[in-house]
């Protein structure tokens, strides 16, 4: 569904769009960067407006353990409502998720009231749902719809848990605006600020910005590090993104997930020796520290501390 979208301004012929920090300056029939918010010319006043073109539109569904976001420290055993829509405001050349966050996917329309009633429905159904989740591509871009049935939910079924998966790339102040409807987080910090430039067409600053307001909000946060081999797993790297999350709280959860092979890019699969040696200094650094993609033999290798 098309809708009118939230923070923006007009600049001459172009509007700014500042939900996020791409900060795009699209011209009239033109797209953002995350392929979701695009310029239109209001029919009634002839004025430019932004519309975001993802506003319930579902393209992904299902019901997941509340480990899978990872979450592993915020209601256990539990599972949570998961849905996505389509678009990204990273280029991410190892995305895993690129089929809905590169492309315009299918996708079927869910009203908040819609997605209420599905909420109530499953509750009858599923014992342990917490509440919903945000998640599969990135919820910041989605803020609008996110924004309304997060609202709603919390008025309407204050019992329930709000998710959201994020990059953590969106701007202070629709963050703020947010963040008191949101329960948890699990937010990338992908490597340094070259790695996000190069592989993301992104920046670290402000994913660091949010991790901190939403830690400092109270908010449950858990952060994922997805370890590319020669891409992030150099000594600096680990340690900069250790240190960052020890200053700010060291029982923040951290997980270290082992890259393969995905979408455009094609470095070998991250080596078990790069892994154990950014565990072996994270562990050191932090209270949680967990490790993904890896089976059972291997993590035990990974964990174990020199
Ligand atoms: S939300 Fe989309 S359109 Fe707005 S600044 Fe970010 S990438 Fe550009």
């Amino acid at each position: 569904m098309i809708k009118e979208a939230l923070y923006w301004e007009l600049k001459g012929e172009r509007i700014h769009c500042f939900l996020c920090p791409n900060h795009c300056h699209i011209k009239e029939g033109h797209i953002g960067a995350c392929g979701v918010r695009e310029v239109q010319r209001d029919v009634e006043s002839s004025h430019l407006k932004l519309v975001t073109i993802n506003y319930g539109e579902i393209t992904s569904f299902a019901i997941d353990p509340i480990e899978k976001k990872p979450l592993y420290m915020f209601k256990p055993g539990n599972v949570i409502l998961s849905i996505g829509s389509f678009g990204c405001n990273f280029k991410c050349s190892f995305c895993q998720n690129y089929s809905i966050s590169q492309y315009k996917a299918d996708s079927t329309y869910i009203s908040p009231n819609e997605l209420i009633d599905i909420l109530k429905k499953t509750d009858s159904e599923i014992k342990n749902n917490i509440g919903i989740a945000f998640t599969y591509n990135e919820p910041s871009i989605w803020f609008e719809y996110v924004y309304d049935c997060a609202q709603m939910i919390k008025d309407k079924l204050p019992d329930k848990k709000i998710v959201l998966v994020s990059n953590g790339y969106i701007t202070k102040e629709p963050l703020i605006e947010l963040l008191p409807f949101i329960d948890a987080m699990n937010i990338d910090l992908k490597g340094d600020d070259i790695f996000y430039k190069q592989l993301c067409n992104g920046g670290l600053g402000h994913v660091l910005e949010t991790v901190k307001l939403a830690h400092n909000f109270g908010v449950h946060i858990e952060i994922t590090t997805l370890l590319i081999n020669g891409e992030n797993t150099d000594n600096e790297t680990v340690q900069l993104l250790g240190d960052f999350l020890h200053n700010l709280d060291k029982k923040i959860p951290l997980h270290i997930s082992r890259y393969f092979p995905n979408y455009k890019l094609d470095n070998p699969p991250t080596t078990l020796d790069e892994m154990k040696n950014a565990y072996n200094y994270l562990i050191k650094k932090l209270d949680n520290v967990f490790v993904g993609n890896v089976s059972e033999y291997e993590r035990e290798y990974i964990t174990k501390v020199d």
